[in-house]
């Protein structure tokens, strides 16, 4: 193992995202509208995407640059054909302590148990809403609720607990939603955790009006529920930790856009097509593809990860203003949310 790498402004490589694909069932309008992501829209070919022999190659070279947290993501992962053999790949790699999966939660059920027997530790499933009418008009594909809760249920059935759930909040169309969630979602099992919507990529015409603030959440739900705040499981953890003050179950709000996190942010992320990124907000990837195509060895492929590490100085969330509204910035879909 090297010595650990740091940035620019001393944070580590700590935790890898891997988008499988940027394909999705969904067309949730604050990740891939309809309007960007219709029937005429290029998705990656086959052959522009990492190959599960490539990805497990680079997982282990990033382990062994202090790596130790990793999520597979996209656009939808399940989607992405034999998932379960990567899966079973990447569990097996030592230094990775912490491995879940990302997903919508609309695969047919039987795979839950497929996903835990191929080595899949933990999930984070997706819902905006227990509401039908509002959960379908978010996806936009008419997907209804009670699957995806059948699918979280089956999770905790087969034990991938404590099983996340992220609801991302728009002012105006979830927000009554948000305490029935938090009723629901009370129990020791999960750990639901309310997303303040993000400007990601150019696509879903985000407007900081359209943000519902982690605070008034937090009062929202504190007028109903009595909450209190837990201390952080560790430096650089993503979402603030609550809980229920008469159950002690927690809960949790990611504040991105109101109280940014940069400052720990050890995340890096490789898109479908094999390029690393050192910010959800970044504009431009390193491509990994081409050198891992090209006959590098470990070696090269580690060294050049490093060198751009090194490089990285991404606060994007804390000088987040008026001018950087008009910045292009890559779909999260393709990045890897
Ligand atoms: N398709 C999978 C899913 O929805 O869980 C994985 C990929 S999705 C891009 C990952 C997470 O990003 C989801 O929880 C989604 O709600 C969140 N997300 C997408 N667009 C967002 C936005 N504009 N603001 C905040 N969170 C967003
Ligand atoms: Fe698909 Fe996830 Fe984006 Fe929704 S949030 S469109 S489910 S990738
Ligand atoms: Fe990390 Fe970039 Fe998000 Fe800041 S804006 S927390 S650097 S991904």
């Amino acid at each position: 193992m090297q010595p650990e790498i740091k940035d620019t402004l001393g944070r580590a490589l700590r935790d890898l995202r891997i988008s499988l694909t940027d394909r999705c069932n969904f067309r949730c309008t604050y990740c891939m509208p309809k309007s960007i992501f219709g029937r005429e829209y290029q998705f990656l070919p086959k052959e522009q995407l990492l190959t599960f022999e490539e990805i497990t190659r680079l997982v282990k070279i990033f382990a062994s640059l202090g790596t130790q947290k990793l999520r597979l993501t996209g656009g939808e992962p399940l989607l992405r054909k034999d998932v379960e053999i990567l899966i079973s790949q990447l569990a097996q790699i030592p230094e990775v302590a912490d491995f879940a999966l990302t997903s919508n939660g609309s695969s047919p059920i039987k795979r839950v148990q497929e996903l835990k027997d191929a080595g899949l530790r933990r999930m984070t499933i997706s819902l905006d809403s227990l509401d039908n009418k509002v959960f379908q008009e978010m996806n936009d594909v008419d997907f209804p609720v009670s699957r995806v809760v059948e699918w979280i249920d089956k999770v905790v059935e087969v034990g991938m607990t404590p099983v996340k759930i992220n609801m991302v909040v728009k002012r105006g169309v979830n927000e009554d939603s948000i305490l029935p969630m938090a009723k629901h979602f009370d129990q020791p099992d999960t750990i639901l955790r309310f997303i303040e919507y993000m400007d990601v990529g150019s696509s879903n015409g985000w407007r900081l009006d359209d943000v519902l603030t982690a605070k008034e959440i937090l009062n929202m739900i504190h007028k109903e529920m009595p909450i209190e705040p837990l201390k952080a499981n560790y430096v650089g953890e993503v979402a603030k930790r609550w809980r229920f003050k008469e159950s002690g179950n927690e809960f949790g709000v990611i504040a991105s856009v109101s109280q940014p996190f940069c400052g720990d942010c050890t995340r890096a992320r490789l898109s479908a097509d094999g390029s690393l990124y050192t910010c959800l907000f970044a504009i431009q990837g390193h491509d990994l593809k081409s050198l891992l195509r090209s006959g590098a060895s470990d070696n090269e492929v580690s060294e050049s990860i490093a060198n751009v590490w090194k490089k990285r100085s991404d606060h994007y969330s804390e000088v987040r203003s008026s001018k950087t509204d008009d910045l292009p910035k890559v779909e999260m879909s393709f990045i890897g949310g």
